[in-house]
């Protein structure tokens, strides 16, 4: 058990479903005090609900990610209700698959918002909340798309995903005054709900050509994601972490 995170305050964005929701529920099992964070109210309130009739100690709260107010408002929720914010999950983020041909340019910025944009403001809103406890840890939900990867449709996502590892390594800089460190999480595929409308078939095929034979689970991005939290990892900062099963290991 990593003894750390017992009685921290954690902000997950995207806490409500899929790797969001996983994150929460690992960060809840190690005695986390969890505010999940989504745009809708019913998904939140019903995740921590549901979370909270386990015995965990988490609460919900609305906002938009790629809203500084908005952002804000999470931030001072959740150091009202918890006390103050110890553990930033900035996990938030959309993936709508267009190519560029017919991509409205209005996608793109969208996409940047909502997946980049908040990764800057989610953590600028966190700092007075780092500076006061004297410590911080931030970890972002990346992606191997962008980064290491392409996928036809994603050229904003992927752009995205890429850019907040570039955003990570200054951001370790600034942040290190605060005793605070950032690190990223790069999911290769990972097992949700979304995927369900793909069916059984395809599923088993991605399944067949990762190396370990399976998709992620939810919990294999929250488990790296509670390692950077930890204070066992309180000298690794700048950095990220494939969690892929082995997909992009080249042959
Ligand atoms: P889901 O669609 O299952 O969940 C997304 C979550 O983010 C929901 O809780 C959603 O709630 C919330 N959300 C979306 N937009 C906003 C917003 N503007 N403000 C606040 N919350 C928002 O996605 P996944 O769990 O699959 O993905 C989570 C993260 O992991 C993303 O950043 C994604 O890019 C990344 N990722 C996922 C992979 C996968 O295989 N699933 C692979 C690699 C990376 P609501 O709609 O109510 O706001």
């Amino acid at each position: 058990m990593l003894t750390s995170i017992k009685g921290r305050s954690v902000i997950v964005t995207g806490g409500s479903k899929g790797i969001g929701r996983g994150i929460a529920t690992v960060f809840a099992r190690q005695g986390a005090k969890v505010m999940i964070a989504a745009r809708g109210a019913d998904s939140a309130k019903a995740a921590s609900d549901a979370m909270n009739a386990e015995g965990a100690t988490t609460s919900w709260t609305t906002c938009d990610v790629s809203d500084w107010d908005s952002v804000q408002a999470m931030v001072a929720k959740t150091a009202e209700v918890f006390g103050g914010v110890d553990i930033l999950c900035a996990n938030a983020g959309i993936f709508p698959q267009t190519k560029m041909v017919d991509m409205d340019p209005a996608e793109w910025d969208r996409v940047m918002s909502t997946n980049l944009r908040s990764a800057f403001l989610c953590v600028k809103a966190c700092i007075p909340q780092f500076e006061k406890n004297g410590r911080g840890r931030v970890v972002l939900t990346s992606s191997i798309t962008g980064p290491i990867t392409g996928f036809p449709g994603w050229a904003h996502y992927g752009a995205s995903k890429a850019g907040q590892l570039g955003f990570l390594k200054t951001a370790s800089m600034e942040l290190a005054r605060y005793k605070t460190t950032i690190n990223a999480v790069m999911p290769g595929n990972i097992y949700t709900e979304g995927l369900q409308d793909l069916g059984q078939d395809y599923l088993d095929t991605m399944a067949a050509s990762i190396p370990l034979k399976r998709l992620g689970a939810v919990e294999d991005i929250g488990n790296a994601a509670l390692f950077f939290a930890s204070d066992e990892a309180g000298y690794i900062t700048g950095q990220q972490i494939v969690v892929d099963g082995g997909q992009t290991i080249p042959e």
